[in-house]
């Protein structure tokens, strides 16, 4: 049998292996951070209708610069971020992955490095070594913040072509503060002129306002949004950056012509006009997020500050064990690979239950036992 090593791939893709979580067949899966709420019966109507619509126009390519579909992410932002944003300044792709590759096609590539403070999202380490920009694991702090003086002192000594910085942080839940941003961004001018990258996946779930605000007057400050989360559409593939006009023109020269089908822009279409409906389900989804850390934390768990639709605790002497005995009680979490840790997305109230009665017993089993050996796994995060 033909391995990939057997083929002439590039040198960096050997003997690695690709992202994915192990989806198993149980009862509550609460391990990849999705919306546990299946989209609206009216939208999913209107989905029909628009695609239908697009499906006419099948013949022809799709509009290239998707200029209606980014008209209704910035009239979004700018109602629910809080900040004015123009037509302009957004641009979409297939999944916020697809936005974050081609920026590092943009501004990264062979010769040139990223980098990130890990543990976050393995995502920015990997497609960085698919596009050939080298990667720079940088610190965080042991509560899981980013440590703005180790942090800056990097960027100052490493000088990164481009600086993620995920908030809140996938896996830790952890939001990043404005100023902590700023300091990041200051010492990247200073050390580059760099890009900084603010990965704001879970930015609807978050406590705090939007990091949005900061892309004003900072052309080289971009902020990544998805559809996958708060609008509990994963299955769509619809990500979108808001930044400097600039940084819009900039990607266009690496992105695919017709990159966005014309069937995911009439959904994604579709999804705005429902943006009420889906955004009460993240107020009920914060609801439960608060509920699994409160309880967590009674049940004598060590829980991580969350401000996702997930939460990070433990502390476990094992967490693969940990993680082996929520899921013979038939819940599926996720390790990381964050020593002690593991990761539960809040799922539906009954799911969340479930998950908090098999956590409770799983804890005093913990407390019955002696401690073992952290057991620490490859897994990505
Ligand atoms: C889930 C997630 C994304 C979303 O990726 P899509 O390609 O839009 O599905 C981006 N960033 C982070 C940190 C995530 O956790």
């Amino acid at each position: 049998m033909t391995r990939v090593d057997d083929l002439p791939v590039r040198a960096e893709l050997r003997g690695q292996s690709p992202y994915g979580a192990p989806q198993l067949d149980v009862p509550v899966r609460l391990n990849t951070n999705e919306n546990p709420y299946p989209l609206p019966e009216p939208l999913v109507a209107r989905i029909a209708e628009r695609v239908a619509e697009a499906a006419r126009g099948l013949n022809r390519y799709p509009d290239r610069d998707a200029v209606e579909l980014r008209a209704g992410l910035a009239r979004y932002l700018t109602r629910t971020a809080g900040h004015p944003v123009g037509v302009e300044q957004v641009w979409a792709a297939n999944g916020s992955n697809e936005v974050i590759q081609q920026l590092l096609q943009t501004f990264g590539g062979p010769g040139r490095t990223a980098i990130g403070f890990e543990p976050s999202y393995s995502m920015h380490a990997l497609i960085s070594r698919g596009t050939g920009t080298g990667w720079i694991s940088g610190p965080r702090g042991d509560d899981f913040t980013i440590d703005v003086a180790a942090a800056t002192r990097e960027i100052a000594e490493r000088a990164p072509d481009v600086v993620f910085v995920c908030s809140p942080n996938n896996p830790t839940g952890t939001a990043v503060a404005a100023e902590t941003v700023l300091a990041l961004h200051e010492a990247a001018m200073a050390a580059g002129p760099s890009m900084v990258v603010v990965d704001e996946a879970y930015g609807e779930f978050s406590h705090r306002p939007s990091l949005l605000p900061l892309i004003d007057g900072r052309p080289n400050l971009v902020l990544t949004r998805t559809m996958s989360k708060a609008f509990g559409a994963a299955g769509l593939r619809l990500g979108y950056l808001a930044a400097d006009p600039a940084v819009v023109d900039a990607v266009q020269l690496v992105r695919l012509p017709y990159h966005l089908s014309s069937i995911t822009q009439a959904t994604a279409l579709a999804a705005l006009e429902h943006t009420d409906t889906l955004l009460g389900y993240v107020e009920q989804l914060k609801a439960e997020r608060d509920r699994l850390v409160a309880e967590l934390t009674a049940i004598g768990y060590e829980v991580t500050a969350s401000d996702a639709n997930f939460v990070q605790f433990g502390r476990f002497a094992d967490s693969h064990a940990a993680w082996q005995a929520l899921l013979d009680r038939g819940v599926l979490v996720r390790d990381n690979g964050v020593p002690g840790r593991l990761r539960v997305t809040a799922g539906t109230p009954a799911e969340n239950d479930a998950f908090l009665d098999a956590a409770r017993t799983v804890f005093k089993e913990q407390q019955s036992r002696p401690p073992r050996t952290e057991h620490r796994t490859e897994e990505s995060v």
